[in-house]
């Protein structure tokens, strides 16, 4: 394929990824969004296979079949409730194929680039180095946050900020090192100590952060993939490449943005890390005293049946659950005998952003009825019933009264200012921030214990019969 026809192609792949974040931006148009970015990614495979570029075709194809048949495998294995996992772990395989990128030029022995050319180019395979090993090591650490295999509760070492501006100083005078050695054809023990710095400074830095601080890390860390995708474009000078890490990498920023914000945290302070941790605080967090109610099935369709305005809010046991379904057909079910039933959706509900959305999307809720937690958090008060189907630490009062919990500052879902909160959950267990939930005892909340699933199974029989 001719230059020109290679340059035309990612253009048009390029319109097609800024018009699937356009179309991803809202839940009507994701479907169309989704179908921009598959048409973008197959053309920009395509025209990079047919380009001059390739000079092997049969570890090409080799590649392809391998990351086809994982990327098929994992698409049909992953439960939705691992989606956070996957997405994370796919973070880290961008990072380090950023890292052997910059390897591969670094060792390259068909380079002549000379003078300004060549440091400029070292400077990049330093960079991509950097960003995709802090992007690799810091996405795993992710992975084993969201699944469980590492504890959710922050690692601060003693003297961590200083341990972190020790990091970035000994990365920035490695730089100069590395710049040096490599006019003289060395520079290779810079690049690896400072990889290891990297490395160590990805796990550092997801370690420290608290349980209920995960979201920003997690879009943080989308972020990062972007810009080592960019700096990869920049080690292989493919503009897509540049254009396509750009946009994810921007798009990213923007995501944390929004996320810090639904958290009330600050940005630079979740990047130094420690979060979540309480270290504001001035003691432990309040306990939990008081009467748990219990409720069943049929006692809990008979409130549904008296109320008017229904508030359901949907969380990651949800997600556990499968149980968006059985929400939709009893949605569909009090609507048709006229009542007001609405979503509230939490922006770090679940956990990945969006997940809610995704949910209730696949069970076909109408998104007319589905608002942002700022959109309805003043309406509480006229609500006669609030369903909360397994979430926790979004509805959790704790956040707001007491200032001392480690989630203290969090905006959460105000359901205890409605008449009667109804929380499915299996038991008293905490959610993902480990935080008791002083919800579960006030006076107007009933607790339906059960998998979320059965038990609105059960309520829909009810409101049948
Ligand atoms: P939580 O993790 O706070 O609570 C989920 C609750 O669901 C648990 O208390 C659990 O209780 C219940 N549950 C689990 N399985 C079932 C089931 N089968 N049936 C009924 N209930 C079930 O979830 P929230 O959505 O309220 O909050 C999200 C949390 O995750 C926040 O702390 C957020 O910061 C964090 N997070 C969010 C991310 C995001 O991007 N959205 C990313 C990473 C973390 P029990 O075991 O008793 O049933």
């Amino acid at each position: 394929m001719s230059q020109g026809l290679v340059t035309m192609s990612y253009i048009a792949a390029s319109i097609l990824f800024i018009l699937s974040l356009g179309g991803l931006s809202n839940q009507e148009t994701a479907r169309c969004g989704n179908l921009f970015g598959m048409i973008g990614m197959a053309i920009a495979i395509f025209a990079t296979v047919a380009s001059d570029a390739v000079t092997s075709y049969t570890i090409l194809i080799i590649a392809l079949l391998i990351g086809g048949f994982i990327g098929t495998k994992a698409a049909f294995q992953v439960e939705m409730t691992q989606m956070p996992e996957l997405v994370a772990i796919m973070h880290s395989l961008v990072g380090l194929a950023a890292v052997f990128v910059g390897y591969a030029n670094f060792i390259d022995p068909t380079a002549s680039l000379a003078g300004v050319e060549k440091t400029i180019h070292e400077v990049e395979i330093y960079v991509g180095i950097l960003i995709g090993a802090v992007t690799f090591s810091g996405s795993v650490v992710a992975f084993g946050k969201l699944s469980g295999r590492i504890s959710g509760s922050p690692v601060l070492l003693p003297a961590r900020h200083w341990l972190n501006l020790g990091l970035l100083l000994a990365s920035i005078w490695l730089c100069f090192w590395f710049l040096e050695g490599a006019e003289t054809g060395g520079g290779t023990f810079a690049l690896l100590l400072m990889t290891l710095i990297a490395l160590a400074f990805g796990v550092h830095m997801v370690m420290a952060i608290g349980g209920a601080d995960m979201p920003v890390v997690v879009s943080m860390l989308n972020s990062y993939s972007g810009w080592a995708a960019a700096a990869t474009g920049f080690m292989l000078s493919n503009d897509l490449l540049i254009v396509t890490g750009a946009l994810v990498g921007s798009s990213g920023a923007i995501l944390s943005y929004i996320m810090c914000r639904a958290m009330n945290r600050h940005f630079l302070s979740v990047i130094a890390g420690g979060f979540g941790t309480g270290t504001g605080s001035t003691g432990p967090a309040a306990t939990v005293e008081g009467e748990v109610q219990a409720i069943d099935a049929a006692e809990t369709a008979e409130l549904l049946k008296e109320a008017r305005n229904i508030m359901i809010i949907p969380g990651y046991g949800m997600a556990v659950a499968q149980a968006q379904h059985t929400v939709n057909e009893i949605t569909r079910l009090l609507r048709s005998k006229g009542k007001t039933v609405r979503f509230g959706i939490h922006p770090v509900a679940g956990r990945m952003p969006g997940h809610m959305n995704v949910l209730l999307a696949e069970a076909k809720v109408p998104y007319d009825i589905v608002y942002e937690m700022d959109e309805i958090n003043d309406d509480f008060p006229e609500v006669d019933v609030s369903i909360v189907i397994g979430a926790n630490d979004i509805v959790n009062p704790s956040a707001l009264d007491d200032p001392n919990s480690p989630i203290a500052g969090m905006p959460v879902l105000e359901c205890w200012k409605g008449k009667n909160t109804i929380v499915l959950k299996r038991s008293m267990a905490s959610g993902y921030a480990g935080v008791d939930n002083p919800l579960f005892v006030h006076d107007n909340t009933r607790m339906l214990f059960g998998d979320a699933n059965d038990s609105l199974q059960a309520v829909l029989k009810a409101l049948n019969a």
